[in-house]
């Protein structure tokens, strides 16, 4: 409560700092706030009917098609289907300058979760269990809000509405399809919302999330379901790693003061978290013990294989070793330092010191193939807070129950608009 009567008084104070003029024709954080609370009302709207209507990863035509035709309406240039049902949107400034992207994603999950809403899915077996109908509504959100400020601007905003994120494909896919070779883009932005307060928002200079990597060790079949078991244990137990009294394995602590990522002393820091590894016999004469795990520290990567080796070897078991692998490796949402300073430092003029959080540490479990666009260009992935306790909003992403506190649209909408006008400013 105490936070939200804060940023309330903030959004009275400019872009600018006292004392400091506003370039002409500048676009104030003041005239984005305003624009932001009239667009509210129909913005929860069209996220309610994107909730009705989840599509699964390819197959996101309706929400495709109503993000492109809310696009036109804004007067910006639309292009479909780079691949498959993709959605760019692109506002030009009456000026020349830079171009700056944000990001939305499309797809909903596969999955029977529980879900209160009088707006729940009309599709069964597939709901927006990760927030994605929140994403898109404020990302034409922003658009609208900049639409506004046409005149004022100095280059261009992009809108990249992409499919398939669930499935980690639509990123890569957008730009190996040539993305950027037909609309070069300086800087990238995108947002996530999760089980954080209310309209937090928390960033970090680096990885987002901990590095996932799924490993493979193949062995020789032969050893009993007990040896197997006992070689999972040790395994796991040379691996995992955490700090004393930390337990960042439960996610669901994120936003707990003194443990959540926002404290400096946060559960979320310098862990690998080692799955529980799973045996499959292959019928060809192996066993393979496959597990995901979520380490924080890329320097640390490396030592993983010889580490898991040694573990066999030591074992006894060194004889019937064939492989370990790394069987998956995604990139990981990797935030440009320099551009995250600076956006901090853009939002927080504007909007108040409490506007946007540093993160001190990184989630594990999940990730964002926003990596992809992050390798071929500089960018920030905002978390932004969408539970609300005393509205019993809670869950995390993809846990049942999940669901978002429309008022963090609110916040996402003239936070990022802000921070778009300010690149593109004069
Ligand atoms: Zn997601």
């Amino acid at each position: 409560m105490i936070r939200l009567a804060a940023l309330l008084l903030a959004i009275l104070v400019p872009l600018y700092a006292a004392g400091q003029t506003p370039p002409e024709h500048a676009v104030t954080a003041q005239a984005i706030a305003l624009q932001t609370d009239r667009a509210h009302g129909p913005l929860v709207a069209l996220r309610r009917d994107l909730h009705a209507h989840p599509e699964l990863a390819g197959q996101e035509a309706r929400t495709a098609a109503t993000v492109a035709a809310r696009l036109r309406t804004l007067g910006l240039e639309v292009q479909i289907g780079l691949y498959g049902h993709s959605v760019v949107g692109v506002l030009r400034g009456a000026h020349a300058g830079r171009t700056i992207a944000w990001r939305a994603e499309l797809d909903a999950l596969q999955t029977y979760l529980v879900d209160a809403t009088p707006f729940r899915s009309q599709t069964p077996g597939v709901h927006h269990g990760c927030g994605h109908d929140t994403h898109i509504a404020i990302a034409l959100g922003i658009a609208e809000v900049l639409a506004q400020h046409r005149d004022q601007l100095h280059g261009n905003a992009v809108f990249i509405f992409q499919p398939e994120e669930e499935t980690f494909r639509g990123a890569k896919a957008m730009l190996d399809r040539g993305l950027l070779t037909a609309l070069p883009i300086d800087e990238i932005y995108g947002v996530h919302v999760t089980a954080l307060p209310v309209g937090q928002i928390v960033v970090r200079h680096g990885e987002m999330f901990a590095y996932q990597r799924r490993i493979r060790i193949a062995l020789k079949d032969g050893l009993t379901a007990a040896e197997i078991e006992q070689l999972a244990g040790q395994v796991q137990g040379a691996l995992a790693r955490s700090r004393p009294q930390a337990r960042p394995w439960e996610i669901q602590r994120i936003a707990e003061p003194g443990v959540g990522l926002t404290s400096a002393t946060t559960a979320f820091q310098d862990y690998l978290i080692v799955d529980r590894l799973q045996p499959t016999r292959t019928g060809a004469g192996t066993v393979n013990l496959e597990a995901d795990l979520y380490e924080t520290d890329a320097a640390r990567l490396a030592s993983i294989i010889p580490r898991v080796t040694q573990v066999v070897e030591a074992s006894g078991h060194g004889g019937q070793l064939l492989s370990v692998d790394f069987i998956q490796q995604n990139p990981t949402v990797l935030n440009d330092p320099a551009l995250t300073r600076s956006a901090m430092q853009t939002i927080r003029q504007a909007f108040g010191a409490d506007a946007v959080q540093l993160a001190h540490g990184q989630g594990p479990f999940f990730n964002d193939d926003f990596a992809y666009f992050q390798q071929r260009v500089p960018g920030v992935y905002f978390f932004l807070g969408g539970s609300n306790a005393d509205k019993g909003i809670t869950a995390m992403n993809h846990t049942p129950n999940f669901a978002v506190d429309e008022e963090s649209m609110r916040t996402g909408v003239k936070t990022f608009a802000t921070l778009i006008a300010s690149r593109l400013g004069p």
